[in-house]
């Protein structure tokens, strides 16, 4: 019978973070891939755990990833370590998860410390709904192409970010949102140093500005406003829909289109409107 591949979160800066959960398992599989073995190596000797390893990282997942799933498909179980929290979000894992997925292999994912949600959770905007976006582009054009499809998103938005990008990242944020938007700068979460910086775009730009951003940040972005209702009387409704049938429509077209725009009762447009056109 196939092994398990257990998804195991490490600390994102604090160890007391490390549940009981997460050291039985690392402490039961038969071995742990790591992206950096080094790291991997600390928490182990943290815990005075001894496991084989191997290396799963970014520039090797081709090669390592088969070799895993051979040792899964063998009957050994495997637990995933990244440098730090959830591995497989922003992190590898996740083309190994579908691999396994794949071959029928089962996944079975630790709950833990990850960065997104800790910031979303302490950001003090919506919660309810949010869409996590992760790195932006290097490149310049992608990243405008990206905050670009964002510009209409209600969702509060999520993004990752490293210090020495993160000034040109405001930016460009306040280029394609406008200074006013609400945004939470959530840095060195669950560490010493951890701040929770509730502002504007705006305010974080000149923040910034005059004092360079040191340690993990997690940016948390208001979504657009909802856009208000136009409340318009029967009068104006009707108005619209004989604008709309001097431009070409058909009455009736022009009544369903002001109607589906407004809620207004398309009989009562396409009524009002036949006796305004009729005067
Ligand atoms: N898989 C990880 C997780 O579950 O959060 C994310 C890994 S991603 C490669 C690293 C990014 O996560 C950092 O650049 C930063 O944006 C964010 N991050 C990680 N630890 C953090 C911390 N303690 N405080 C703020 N942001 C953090």
């Amino acid at each position: 019978m196939a092994g398990i591949l257990y998804l195991v979160p490490t600390p994102i800066g604090n160890l007391g973070d490390l549940s009981q959960r997460i050291i039985d398992t690392l402490n039961e599989v038969d071995f742990i891939a790591a992206e950096d073995t080094r790291i991997s190596l600390k928490i182990l000797n943290h815990l005075g755990l001894k496991k084989p390893m191997v290396s799963y990282y970014r520039h090797n997942t081709e090669s390592s990833g088969p070799q895993i799933l051979a040792r899964l498909l063998g009957g050994e179980s495997c637990a995933l370590v990244t440098d730090a929290g959830t591995p497989a979000i922003s992190d590898p894992g996740e083309e190994l998860v579908a691999q396994c997925a794949e071959a029928g292999v089962q996944v079975c994912a630790i709950p833990g410390p990850c960065a997104l949600i800790t910031a979303l959770a302490s950001s003090g905007l919506p919660t309810g709904r949010f869409t996590f976006e992760g790195f932006l582009a290097m490149n310049k054009k992608n990243r405008a192409a990206h905050l670009k499809e964002l510009q209409g998103e209600r969702r509060t938005m999520i993004f990752y970010e490293a210090p020495h990008k993160l000034c040109a990242t405001l930016e460009d944020m306040r280029k394609a949102f406008g200074g006013e938007r609400r945004i939470s700068l959530c840095r060195e979460l669950s560490k010493l140093h951890e701040e929770i910086f509730r502002t504007t775009l705006d305010g974080a730009v000149e923040r910034y500005a005059q004092q360079p951003p040191k340690g993990e940040f997690v940016l948390v972005l208001e979504g657009a406003p909802e856009e208000e209702e136009e409340e318009l009387t029967l009068e104006e409704g009707i108005c619209r829909v004989l604008e709309l049938r001097e431009k070409g429509l058909s009455m009736k077209d022009a009544a369903r289109q002001i109607a589906a725009e407004t809620g207004m009762s398309k009989n009562e447009l396409y009524a009002g409107a036949t006796q305004k056109g009729k005067g």
